[in-house]
Order: structure tokens, then sequence, then C-alpha cells
């Protein structure tokens, strides 16, 4: 085994880990009235880190399918797409936050091409399989011809540096939602998760930028954004915002959910907040001693092989040895059926109309009973099997966003008409 192979062996280890497979109940109908109801609705999941795996994973090729759980077979594919009954992705143009310097700027702004690069290369090499999507129209279009529909969204503003002109240029390049921070602050703003509070919410470039994407129609992402920050778009935006991937804070609290009060905020914005199937988004689970333990020995190792330190010998036991211990002592993780108690809890505290569904697949999201995406079917079935009617489940499963989206590409619409100066 190739010691890129080993990484892309622990890293899809990590994220799928041992158990799949969610079982249901025997005898009912539930498998096929999911498969009935995605084949009639528009599905979408708005946060798929695939061009990051693409990336990492040079000779990875999306038109073939990868046995899930295996190594390097990543959490999406076109072939598992089909399968699991998804319509639309938008793919993530993801980068991380670096020094912000010119020259952090400049090489975060290239990742993004190179990234949007991979994403456009990736649907013309498969006319057969996938269309390129701007519009909520041109993605039912492209469903209705039995391709995927593939979005572009920019998760991180970090690549437009300072510079305003870059919201267009990316626009142009076909992205067509911007989450406005990652883990750290940036110049637009504050991050949930960075240490200390720079702007305050918003900087006066971000507010800048909430205008632009306004006048474009691009759709603001509040994930990751500090409440402050989310605050202030709220305050501001004249279109309805997304949160790409994010969850409840009131059933897990953690800074990248949303609270109770956020929620209702997204309600009468007209937003959605889209449910992240990311572990510790959706459940604090309980310590794992045993597990910790017997990894122990192994982590200098693993660390080793990381660095590229041992042979391809070496790797191959280290991974053994990681796969006899995982499957001895598997990772405490959700399920899908937590995922399904946010999605009720989202309900009642905003209604059914402001609920998506965005996995991070291959950005860490996956938890037991759906994996990957040709096990979105599951989610389904839950919902089925709470009393969700097909009407709230067609909303939730795009629905609601692709309303945001047209919404926000009319508001856009009027702010051009009246000629309002974004600047
Ligand atoms: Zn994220």
């Amino acid at each position: 085994m190739k010691r890129k192979m080993f990484y892309l062996a622990l890293f899809s280890l990590l994220l799928l880990s041992a158990t799949r497979g969610w079982a249901q109940k025997s005898g009912d109908d539930l498998p096929r009235r999911a498969a009935d109801l995605h084949n009639k609705i528009l599905t979408v999941d708005t946060h798929i880190d695939w061009p990051s795996h693409q990336l990492r994973s040079p000779d990875f090729v999306p038109r073939e399918r990868h046995e899930p759980g295996k190594m390097g077979s990543g959490q999406w594919d076109l072939p598992r797409m089909k399968e699991g009954g998804l319509d639309a992705a938008f793919m993530s143009i993801f980068t991380s936050q670096g020094a912000r310097t010119d020259s952090g700027h400049a090489q975060a702004k290239a990742h993004a091409l190179k990234l949007i690069e991979l994403t456009k290369k990736m649907v013309a090499d498969n006319p057969d399989l996938a269309e390129m999507a701007l519009t909520p129209e041109e993605a039912y279009r492209i469903e209705k011809a039995g391709k995927r529909a593939i979005f572009m969204g920019m998760e991180n503003g970090y690549p437009l540096g300072k510079d305003l002109a870059n919201v267009k240029m990316f626009y142009d390049l076909g992205v067509r939602y911007i989450t406005m921070t990652h883990t750290r602050n940036n110049e637009l703003g504050d991050s949930s998760t960075d240490d200390k509070k720079e702007w305050n919410g918003l900087s006066p470039l971000g507010e800048q930028v909430v205008k632009e994407m306004n006048r474009l129609g691009i759709l603001v992402d509040i994930s990751h954004v500090s409440d402050d920050l989310f605050w202030d778009v709220i305050a501001m935006t004249k279109a309805p915002v997304i949160a790409s991937h994010s969850s409840a804070r009131a059933l897990c609290d953690h800074a990248r959910n949303m609270n109770d009060e956020m929620l209702k905020a997204v309600k009468k914005n007209g937003g959605v907040v889209q449910v992240c199937l990311l572990g510790s988004y959706i459940k604090k689970m309980p310590p794992n001693p045993e597990r910790d333990e017997a990894m122990k020995p192994l982590q200098g190792k693993i660390r080793a092989a990381r660095r590229g330190e041992l042979s391809d010998e070496e790797a191959d036991k280290v991974w053994a040895a990681y796969q006899a211990i995982d499957a001895k002592f598997p990772a405490n993780r959700p399920t899908v059926q937590d995922a399904a108690d946010h999605i009720d809890h989202m309900a009642k505290i905003m209604g059914i109309d402001h609920i998506g569904i965005g996995s991070d697949f291959d950005g860490g999201g996956g938890l037991i009973g759906i994996d990957d995406v040709s096990e979105m079917p599951n989610l389904t079935k839950e919902l089925l099997k709470r009393g969700y009617s097909e009407n709230d489940i067609r909303k939730i499963w795009g629905g609601n966003l692709m309303r945001v989206f047209s919404e926000v590409i009319k508001v856009s619409g009027q702010i051009q008409a009246n000629g309002v100066s974004s600047h």
C-alpha cells in the first residue's frame, strides 16, 4: 500500500469508522416510500467537500463507484450520488484560514481558483452524468434530464482578501454562496471558533461584501461566523440568508451551531438553516477510554506515517493495527436519528419552511446510518417514520433552499434595477 493511500485510508476510517448500515425495521415499506419520494422531489445538499478530497487524492475518479468505508473512497462520487437519490450538491470551494497578508490572500485566491477549476473539469469530464448549475431553474431542469446538478459554494471569505472586486470575480466563475468566515477571524469579520473578538461581528469590508453579495445574487452563508457577525448580517442583509451547514445549539452546545434566538431570526429573515451531519455538531458522545488507551501506542507511528517516515510495509502494519483496534473498540458516534432530532427541534422553533441539509461529507460529516451520499434515503426514512409529510420532506430536502435562492436572485434583480450602488 502506498503511503498516500495510508493517509486516505486513515482519513476515511476516521470519518467513516466502523459501524455502517442503519438497521431498519423489516417488513415496513419505508425504503420504498423513501425511494419513491427521492424520485419525485429535488434533493439538495449544500455542503460537500469533494473538491478538497480530489485535491488530496488526484487518482480519485468521480464517475467510478467507490465502495463506502473503504480506503480513499471518500463520501461522494457520481454513482453513489445517484444511488442516494441526491439531485444537486454545492461543492465546497474551501480554503483554510492562513496568514492575513498580501501573499496569504494571493495564495488563498489561487487555491480557491484551483478548486473551481477541478469542479468544472469534473463536470466537463462527465457530461452524461452531471451539469453545472447557477440557478434553481437550472437545477430543476438538470434533475428532470436525469443528471446531477453541481453548484459551487465558497467556504471562507479569506480568498477575497481585502479586495471587494473579488466577490464579482468569484460570482462570474459560478460561486453562488460565500461563507463569510471559517475557523478563524478574517478580513470580513469574526469566526465562531476564534479565541478573540476582533471586529465584534462584521468588519467594514464585511459589510461591503454582504451588500455586494445582495447586489449580485450570492447567498450569504452564516455558518462558521460568530454570533455577533450573524446578528450584524441579519440587521443589514436585503435578502434571506442561509446557514450552509449548522445544527441546533439547544441539542448540542457548540459554537458552530445556532441557538433558538438565531433560528427564530432566520425564520423572520425568510432564510434556511441546513442541518450539518457532522458528529460533534449533532451530539456530545461519552468518552471512550478503552479505545483511546488501545490507540495510544499507535499514535507515534501514525504521526510518523503521516510525515512519510515509514516504509510502505511499515505503514501497512500500522494500518492493520489501527483497523484491529477500531473493530474491537468502535468510536462512539451519533446516528441519523440524532440528526433527525435536530430537524424536530428546528421545526418546533422555526417551522418546516426554514430547514435543509448540508452534510459536510468529505469534510468531517457522516453519522451512523448516513455515512456517505448513498445513504441519504436513511434520513428520509427516519423523517417518514416520525410522521413528516411528503411535502415537509420535499421542503427539507431542497424546496426551502431553492425558495431562498430564488428570493436572493429576485432581490438582486431589484437592487440592480434600482441602480443601488454597492460601494
Ligand atoms: Zn465547515
